[in-house]
C-alpha cells in the first residue's frame, strides 16, 4: 500500500460520471497555480483504505480541453507539488492491431510521440533533459497492474505501442497505415508530453489504455455523419468501452494497494546522471527552466 496522497490517477475522457459515482469519498481542491499556468482541477479521492489524488485532464466534465490544449507541464507539476511520486494514467484510445477489441484494456510498453508544438520538456533554457526512455513506462507499476488485472480476470494485453497523434481531429487512414507500419498497436492524444514529463520529475508513470474504438480504416464499419467519433460502435462494445472506463477509479485502487510502501524501481533516480557531475540541487524545483 502507498503512502496516502503519493499516488495520482490521471482521468481520460468521460471523469464526470465518475466523479458523480464517487462525490461522496472526493474532497475538490480545485485547480493549482503552477509556473507553468494552472493545472487541472485536483481532487483527493477515497476508496476504503486507498487514498489517492485525482486529475481529469480534459476537464471535470470530460470534454472542456483537448488533448492539443492540455497543460501536461502544470498538471505534472501540480501533481509532484502535492507530493504524488506515482502516476497511474488512463487514456481511452483507438485500436490500429487488429486482434484489439473494444473495451480491452491494453498496458503499452512503448509511445511514439507523433505530436507537434507541445511543450515537451521542463527543462527549455537549460542544460538538463538527455534523459533515458527505455523502458518507457515504469516496471514496478507494470508489475502491480498486471497481477490486479489477472486477479481480477480483466481481459488485456500486456504490451503495446502507442502512437501519440496531436489531435484534435482523428486520424486519416494514411496515417494509420503509417503508424501500423512503425508498429504501433494503439492510437490517442494524450501520453505524449505527460510520461515525458513525469519521468523529469522522477515519478513514476504507467498508463493503462482501453480501447474505445477502432483507428479508421482498420475495420469497415456503417459510418453515421456526425457521429463523435466517426464510427457506429456495436451496442455490446459501447456496454464494452463503459464497463473498462467506470472500473478505473477501483482499478486505481486496486493498484495503489498492491504497489510496496518504498519504490524499488529506477524511477527515483533518473537524473542521477546530473546528481553525479554536481549539476543538480536537492531541491527538483530549481531543475527547472523558464516557463
Ligand atoms: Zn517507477
Amino acid at each position: 500500500m502507498v503512502p496516502q496522497d503519493t499516488f495520482a490517477l490521471i482521468g481520460g475522457s468521460g471523469a464526470l460520471e465518475l466523479l458523480r459515482e464517487y462525490q461522496h469519498n472526493c474532497k475538490r481542491l480545485g485547480p493549482a497555480p503552477t509556473p507553468f499556468g494552472l493545472s487541472a482541477v485536483l481532487y483527493r479521492v477515497r476508496i476504503q483504505d486507498a487514498h489517492f489524488v485525482f486529475l481529469p485532464r480534459h476537464g471535470e466534465f470530460g470534454h472542456e480541453l483537448a488533448a492539443p490544449w492540455v497543460n501536461y507541464r502544470a498538471n505534472i507539476y501540480a501533481l509532484r507539488e502535492q507530493g504524488v511520486f506515482r502516476v497511474f494514467a488512463w487514456s481511452g484510445s483507438a485500436a490500429i492491431n487488429l486482434s484489439l477489441s473494444v473495451g480491452q484494456y491494453v498496458l503499452p510498453h512503448d509511445l511514439i510521440d507523433d505530436t507537434r508544438g507541445r511543450e515537451t520538456s521542463f527543462f527549455k533554457g537549460t542544460r538538463l533533459g538527455a534523459i533515458r526512455q527505455h523502458p518507457v513506462f515504469c516496471g514496478e507499476m507494470r508489475a502491480a497492474t498486471e497481477s490486479v488485472l489477472r486477479m481480477a480476470q480483466m481481459p488485456h494485453q500486456d504490451h503495446g505501442t502507442y502512437v501519440c497523434a496531436q489531435g484534435p481531429r482523428l486520424e486519416t487512414p494514411a496515417e494509420v497505415r503509417r503508424a501500423r507500419s512503425w508498429g504501433g498497436d494503439l492510437a490517442g492524444m494524450t501520453l505524449a508530453p505527460e510520461a515525458f514529463l513525469a519521468r523529469e520529475l522522477e515519478m513514476c508513470y504507467l498508463p493503462l489504455c482501453y480501447v474505445a474504438r477502432h483507428a479508421e480504416g482498420i475495420k469497415e464499419r456503417e459510418k453515421r455523419p456526425g457521429e463523435l467519433l466517426g464510427e457506429v460502435l456495436e451496442e455490446a462494445e459501447t456496454e464494452a468501452a463503459e464497463e473498462a472506463r467506470a472500473r478505473f477509479f477501483g482499478l486505481a485502487a486496486a493498484v495503489s494497494r498492491a504497489l510496496p510502501d518504498e519504490r524499488g524501481c529506477q524511477c527515483g533516480a533518473i537524473m542521477d546522471q546530473y546528481r553525479e557531475e554536481g549539476r543538480l540541487e536537492e531541491d527538483w524545483h530549481t531543475w527547472l527552466g523558464k516557463p
